[in-house]
């Protein structure tokens, strides 16, 4: 593959993952493994991510990136055509330009160059010092600390879905279910976007392949009334997990924004403290876009977290930056893929080490 030819001198994906440092562990899989029995009293459902699977994550999010990272790479390369660099305002606004391009926003880039020029300034760098530096005011921009999922440890955990039509929704709550059903835990599915009689067939078809039961209405139903029957199923069938699916369009923006409102109610009226987490879906490849659909979600609901879905398809993949900035929402899953297990717990560690994948090893002789 083209992309790949320029990253031809790096070790393997999986040699790459294996060496991954502890530090570089997503947040979600430090405590051991809880075993399946104790699934619904189990106070983190998330820490069960079995440990051989986190061994991944760093190389599938490696490859996931890889429009981004070519771009970045290739053009920070660019920058060091000579050993070293004189840190001018030339040096700071070229780079400037190219973190730009990731769609990390003008905010980032401009926190990036001044901690560059602070450190560097009227001074050479090298390739791997610029590196250094970039990743850790990455590492500082990304942090958050609330990325594991919120659970219910007195009952079913209730996880609403929220996002735009199209942006990834249903096929992110199959690779939750997957997730779940791994773990051995009990899954039910509400089918929320009657509005389309297309979403309640495909959530139904995963939901026979995922081992998951479904709540459906027929197109037209009302939403509030499926979101109701699931978190009941849930409740009185005993189920580990309930995840509901949400239209992404209906005719209009105000009635999309207050059919998820009286979701979000009929679900706490079911359920009290329910929902435990409202996931807004973003469209990674949508860039700057994405933000302003958060911001749109994040008025009309109360949102506790982000899955970025489609990653893989970007080069755009800097707008986590801006998005965790700007909506204080943990990010707390990216998509990787159409597959039930391309879902990967998202670590700021992990994320901006595959960003720059390929270029820490390449760095130019001083
Ligand atoms: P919804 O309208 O928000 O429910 O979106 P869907 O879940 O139906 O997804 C829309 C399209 O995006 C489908 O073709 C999915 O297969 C695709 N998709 C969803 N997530 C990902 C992802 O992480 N990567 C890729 N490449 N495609 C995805
Ligand atoms: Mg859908």
């Amino acid at each position: 593959m083209a992309l790949f030819d320029l990253f031809k001198k790096k070790s393997a994906p999986s040699a790459a993952a294996a060496a991954q440092p502890e530090s570089m562990q997503p947040e979600l899989t430090r405590s051991a493994p809880q075993p399946a029995e104790t699934a619904s009293a189990a106070p983190q459902l998330a820490d069960s991510v079995p440990v051989n699977e986190k061994q991944g994550w760093l190389a599938r999010i490696r490859e996931s990136l890889k429009k981004t990272t070519q771009i970045l790479n290739t053009d920070i390369r660019d920058l060091f055509k000579a050993q070293g660099r004189l840190v001018d305002d030339d040096f700071l606004e070229e780079l400037r330009a190219i973190l730009i391009k990731t769609d990390m926003g003008p905010a980032a880039a401009g926190q990036i160059v001044e901690q560059i020029q602070t450190e560097f300034r009227a001074r050479l760098v090298q390739l791997d010092q610029l590196l250094a530096s970039v990743k850790a005011k990455l590492r500082e921009l990304l942090h958050q600390t609330d990325d594991a999922l919120r659970v219910n440890p007195a009952g079913p955990t209730i996880i609403m879905v929220a996002g735009v039509n199209g942006s990834g929704k249903t096929t992110s709550i199959a690779k939750l279910a997957h997730l779940f059903r791994s773990q051995g835990k009990r899954v039910v599915l509400g089918a929320g976007d009657t509005f389309r009689a297309a979403a309640v067939q495909q959530l139904t078809i995963w939901a026979e392949r995922l081992g998951a039961k479904i709540v459906t209405a027929p197109q037209g139903s009302d939403p509030a009334s499926v979101a109701h029957r699931a978190v009941d199923t849930a409740v009185t069938q005993n189920f580990d997990v309930c995840i509901i699916d949400t239209a992404g369009r209906l005719q209009t923006q105000q009635n999309l924004m207050s059919e998820l409102g009286k979701i979000h109610r009929v679900i706490g009226k079911r359920l009290e403290g329910a929902p435990h987490e409202v996931l807004l879906v973003l469209d990674g490849t949508s860039g700057q876009n994405a933000i302003s659909q958060a911001r749109g979600f994040t008025e009309a609901v109360h949102c506790s977290g982000i899955v970025l879905s489609k990653i893989d398809g970007t080069a755009k993949g800097g707008v986590v930056i801006p998005i965790r900035q700007q909506f204080g929402l943990p990010v707390k899953f990216v998509g990787v893929g159409e597959q039930a297990d391309d879902l990967i717990p998202f670590s700021p560690d992990t994320f901006v080490e595959a960003l720059f994948a390929g270029l820490a090893e390449e760095a130019l002789p001083r």
